[in-house]
């Protein structure tokens, strides 16, 4: 039985089974509501859960109080002390296990040496930005030696830019010091980039622990493919089975050979296919999947330019990467394309679940 949590009738938490391994940085991401603070929450000791165990290395601590947890908690809000400077921020921890002042002062410099505020000691946290504020609930997590860092979103109040740095900052401080992390995002890239493995979340319950590369290329059921990066979303309705393990996907007068051992009993299932997989093309090289539609909308992000091609009333993005201006197509303008079969994934439309399909491209 994994661990569970009832708040008066709603299960927020339902059979949960993890195993963190030591110096991981583990990520649980998921939407809002999902139950990923409240997990981390109960790791933390806060909540007790109503059943289920525990475990940090061999202790089972489902008794054990938040403070003699040894686990360091970083927060959304900072949560630094507004009247206390930045050293009796970073030492708090610290005099509250009454250690000798002495040391005390060489831990609180190595907090703060790690986390690049060496020099502000004696700074009011009024007199600091939002990732500084950040740096300074970081070092307090980090002074007391926790066995677990445990970040509840801790960047989500900082801007883009800061963002990007201070989780490549987390991230480099965390593997030098070979701390575990448990670490709750709602932001999928963020949890793509920073983490090891990935615990994707929702309704309480745990979709799919995995490796970045494997929970984005190879989701367990449609919940992850959609949650985790962009992806197309096709109904479709199951057809024959052809030669080599391939079988037709119908949606509307568009036929799709897709990947598939042809032994699902179901028939209306979800065809999936991410924007970079697709391949803009008109030779007939190209092979199977060869469609063609108007260009609906574009969008300009960058290093990507987005297109949204009409394909018989369903929407499909496509990415054009380095793209020209004087490349992009005019809207309403005919966009030649394939799906290459092997990046198809296909999903049960009344479950969810995976039907077998493209792999670990
Ligand atoms: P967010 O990203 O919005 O913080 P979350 O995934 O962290 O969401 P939780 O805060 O863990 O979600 O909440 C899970 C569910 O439990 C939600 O439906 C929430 O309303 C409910 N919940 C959380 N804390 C409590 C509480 N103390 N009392 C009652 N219900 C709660």
């Amino acid at each position: 039985m994994g661990v569970e949590k009832r708040f008066g009738d709603l299960l927020a938490l339902s059979d949960i089974n993890l195993d963190i391994k030591k110096g991981e940085f583990f990520t649980l991401l998921g939407p809002s509501g999902c139950g990923k603070t409240t997990l981390l929450r109960t790791i933390a000791g806060f909540y007790r859960q109503d059943s289920g165990d525990i475990y940090l290395g061999d202790e089972l601590i489902n008794d054990v109080p938040a403070y003699k947890r040894n686990t360091g908690m970083v927060f959304q809000n900072y949560a630094v002390f507004p009247h206390m400077t930045v050293f009796e921020n970073v030492a708090y921890g610290l005099k509250v296990r009454k250690l000798p002042a002495k040391e005390i002062e060489v831990k609180v410099t190595a907090a703060l040496k790690n986390v690049h505020l060496s020099g502000y000691e004696d700074r009011t946290p009024d007199k600091l930005s939002g990732g500084q504020q950040q740096r300074v609930g970081l070092a307090r997590a980090m002074a007391i030696e926790p066995r677990v860092l445990l970040f509840d979103e801790p960047l989500s109040n900082l801007d883009a830019k800061l963002r990007v740095e201070m989780r490549d900052e987390i991230r480099s401080v965390q593997k030098a010091l070979g701390i575990t992390a448990v670490y709750v995002t709602h932001d999928q890239e963020e949890a793509l980039v920073i983490s090891d493995r990935i615990a994707v979340v929702n309704f309480g319950k745990i979709q799919q622990v995995g490796m970045p590369w494997d929970i984005y290329k190879d989701p367990v059921n449609l919940f992850v493919a959609t949650f985790v990066g962009k992806i197309n979303a096709l109904d479709v309705q199951l057809g024959e089975s052809l030669l080599g393990g391939m079988r037709k996907a119908v949606t509307g007068s568009v036929t799709f050979t897709v990947p598939s051992a042809g032994t699902e009993d179901c028939t209306d299932a979800v065809l999936a296919f991410r924007p970079e997989d697709i391949v803009e093309t008109t030779s007939e090289a190209a092979g199977s999947n060869r469609l063609a539609g108007p260009l609906k909308a574009t969008s300009f992000l960058g290093t990507v330019a987005s297109m949204e091609i009409d394909l018989q009333g369903q929407g499909i993005v496509i990415e054009r990467h380095r793209p020209k201006k004087i490349d992009i197509p005019n809207l309403g303008e005919v966009v030649e394309f394939a799906v290459p079969p092997d990046a198809c994934l296909l999903f049960d439309k009344k479950s969810g679940r995976r039907l077998g399909g493209g792999r670990a491209r």
